[in-house]
C-alpha cells in the first residue's frame, strides 16, 4: 500500500473517496453525503467489524476534555450528531450515565500524556461552562457505593458523560450515507492512492478496481503507518505507534443492578501516580449481560494489525483483576465473562492528526486518534467534510495539523 505523487488514468470519478470506514471514516462519509457530495467509501473488511480500533460495545464520552481544549467543540458536536442519527435511524448510540474522573487529592496523575489530568478536566469544565460537581470521597461513596475508596480521593462528576456504542454508531452513519446515495464498498482493499499534485484528480487503486476523486480521505486507523508512501513515511511515520489494548467484562454476581447504566457511571480512576496505576470502566451496555467492563492502557509493547495477538489469555484477565479490580470493586468477581483485544494508534504527544500529506495535497490523513478518538469522531467527520467541500461549519481542525518538517 502506498500514497504516491503521480496518477494514471482512472475509472469512475467522485467528489471524495474515503478509505477506511471505522469511527473516523464512517463519520466523514456520512457527513460528506449529508452535504450532497458524490462519495465512495471503501473498507477492506465489512464495518462495523472487530479487526481495528472501533469494537467492544462501548466507548467513554465526556465533554470536559483534559486532553486539550481543541477537542471540546468536537465532542459537543458529536453528542448532537449522535442524537440526530438516533432520530434518523432508530438506533441507540449515546447513553448518558454520568461520568467520574477520580484521583487521590494530592495526586497530579498523568493521563493520555497530560499531567494533572483531573485538575485539567475541572478547569476545562469551568472554562466551557460544562455542568459538573467536584465530590469528596464521602460524596462519591454516598452516590456510588460500588467504589471502595481510600478516603483521600476527589472526583469530577459530569452528568452528561456516558458511553457511545461504536458498532451502532458506525452502522448508523453508513446506513445514512447509503440512503443519501453514497457508494459503500466492503471487502475491497485499497492498495494505492496516487495524487498527481497541482489539483489533478487523485487515483485510488484497490484489489479489484480503480477510481478517481477530487479529494481522498485516508482514515485507515492502525493500518495508517504501513499505508503511507515513502515521502510521507519519511516525514510522519516515526510519529505513529500501534499498541494492543484489552477490554475485560467481569461478573458481578448478585449485584447486577449496581452495574447497570444509571446505577454505575463511566469512570476514569487514577488511583496512583504511575501511568499504570489506572483503569477506566463502564456499566455493561448489554442489559442481558450485566458486568463491570474495565480496561487499562499499555505503552510498553508495540504491534501491527497483521501481527496483533487477538486472543486474550486467562492469565491476562487474572492479572487485570488482581492488580486493579480486586479491593476496588468488592461486588465484582474474578470471572471474566468476555475479553476483547483492540488497537490504539498513538502519536508521541497523544494528539490527533488531521492534515493533507506533504507530497499529496488532495489526500487527507485523518486518524491516529491516540486512544481517545471515538467520542470526537462524529464531530471530526463533520469538520473534515465541511473543510473538504469548502463549506462553512464544523469545528476548527488547525490544532491537528502536523508541524511542518524542515
Ligand atoms: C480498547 C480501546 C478502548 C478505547 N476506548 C475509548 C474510549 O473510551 N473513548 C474514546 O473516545 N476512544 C476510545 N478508544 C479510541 C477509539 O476507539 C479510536 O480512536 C477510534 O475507534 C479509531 O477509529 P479509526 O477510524 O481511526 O480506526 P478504525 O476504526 O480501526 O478504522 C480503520 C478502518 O480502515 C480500514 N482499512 C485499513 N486499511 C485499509 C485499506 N488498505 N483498504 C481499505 N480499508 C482499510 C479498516 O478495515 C478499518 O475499518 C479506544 C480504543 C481501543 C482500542
Amino acid at each position: 500500500m502506498a500514497v504516491t505523487g503521480h496518477a494514471t488514468q482512472s475509472g469512475r470519478h467522485y467528489d471524495a473517496i474515503v478509505v477506511g470506514l471505522g469511527a473516523v471514516g464512517a463519520a466523514t462519509l456520512c457527513q460528506l453525503a449529508l452535504r450532497g457530495a458524490r462519495v465512495l467509501g471503501i473498507d477492506r473488511f465489512a464495518p462495523p467489524h472487530d479487526r481495528g480500533s472501533s469494537h467492544g460495545e462501548s466507548r467513554i464520552t465526556r465533554l470536559a476534555i483534559g486532553e486539550g481544549d481543541s477537542y471540546v467543540p468536537l465532542v459537543q458536536r458529536s453528542h448532537a450528531i449522535w442524537r440526530e442519527l438516533e432520530a434518523r435511524t432508530g438506533r441507540t448510540l449515546l447513553t448518558q450515565t454520568g461520568g467520574l474522573v477520580l484521583a487521590p487529592r494530592d495526586s497530579a496523575a498523568n493521563h493520555h500524556g497530560k499531567p494533572d489530568f483531573l485538575r485539567r478536566t475541572i478547569a476545562c469544565a469551568e472554562r466551557y461552562g460544562i455542568r459538573h460537581e467536584v465530590l469528596d470521597a464521602a460524596g462519591i461513596r454516598a452516590r456510588y457505593p460500588q467504589f471502595a475508596l481510600q478516603g483521600d480521593e476527589i472526583g469530577y462528576f459530569e452528568p452528561e458523560a456516558g458511553f457511545v456504542r461504536p458498532e451502532e454508531a458506525i452502522a448508523a452513519q453508513l446506513d445514512v450515507a447509503r440512503a443519501l446515495g453514497a457508494e459503500v464498498h466492503v471487502g475491497e482493499r485499497v492498495d494505492a492512492v496516487e495524487d498527481p499534485g497541482h489539483g489533478g484528480a487523485v487515483a485510488v487503486q484497490t484489489d479489484t478496481a480503480r477510481y478517481s476523486a477530487t479529494q481522498v480521505v485516508v482514515a485507515a486507523g492502525p493500518w495508517l503507518p504501513d499505508f503511507l508512501g515513502a515521502p510521507a513515511r519519511a516525514a510522519w511515520q516515526p510519529d505513529f505507534e500501534v499498541y494492543r489494548q484489552v477490554m475485560y467484562w467481569f461478573d458481578a454476581p448478585g449485584a447486577a443492578a449496581d452495574f447497570a447504566p444509571g446505577r454505575l457511571p463511566i469512570f476514569i480512576w487514577m488511583y496512583g501516580d504511575a501511568q499504570e496505576d489506572y483503569m477506566y470502566g463502564f456499566p455493561s451496555a448489554d442489559p442481558a449481560r450485566p458486568a463491570l467492563k474495565v480496561a487499562t492502557e499499555q505503552y510498553a509493547v508495540t504491534t501491527t494489525p497483521g501481527t496483533l495477538r487477538r486472543e486474550v489469555g486467562a492469565d491476562e484477565a487474572s492479572a487485570m483483576y488482581a492488580s486493579r479490580v480486586a479491593g476496588r470493586f468488592p461486588q465484582v468477581a474474578p470471572r471474566a465473562l468476555q475479553t476483547r483485544a483492540c488497537m490504539y494508534t498513538v502519536t508521541p504527544d497523544r494528539h490527533f492528526v488531521v492534515d493533507t500529506l506533504p507530497d499529496a495535497p488532495n489526500v487527507w490523513i485523518a486518524s491516529a486518534c491516540s486512544g481517545h478518538g471515538f467520542k470526537h469522531s462524529a464531530g471530526l467527520g463533520e469538520a473534515i467534510a465541511a473543510q473538504l467541500l469548502g463549506r462553512p461549519g464544523g469545528a476548527d481542525l488547525s490544532a491537528f495539523r502536523r508541524p511542518s518538517r524542515g
